[in-house]
């Protein structure tokens, strides 16, 4: 690990506040407060959906969820195990998300 490494690693990073553009590169993504939206991570996303993170992407987000039922022979879709997946698209890329960060409810 390099001196400039060790620290950065020594002062904490600050809070993040709100996901920006795609490719923004301002002093406060810089320095780590905004994040621009091609590095932001799926808990991010789903923060930022919520409202406890400000969007300044300025693009229109597309939810997809997907629930699974496998139904044995004999069982029915009471006692179904059941998968869900949901995706969160925008005209760059998806994020998989729990269903659980988004405030879903799923038993
Ligand atoms: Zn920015």
């Amino acid at each position: 690990m390099t001196l400039s490494e060790e620290l950065a690693e020594s002062y904490p990073r600050p809070r993040l506040l709100a996901i920006d553009p795609w490719t923004c590169g301002c002093t406060e993504c810089g320095e780590g407060t905004y994040k621009p939206l091609r590095e932001a991570a799926p808990e991010e996303i789903a923060t930022m959906l919520t409202g406890d993170l400000r969007n300044h992407t300025g693009i229109t987000f597309t939810m997809t969820a997907t629930i699974a039922a496998a139904i044995p022979y004999g069982g029915t879709l009471r006692t179904a195990t059941t998968e869900h997946e949901v995706i969160i698209s925008c005209e760059y890329r998806s994020w998989t998300v729990s269903p659980h960060l988004l405030g879903i409810p799923i038993r």
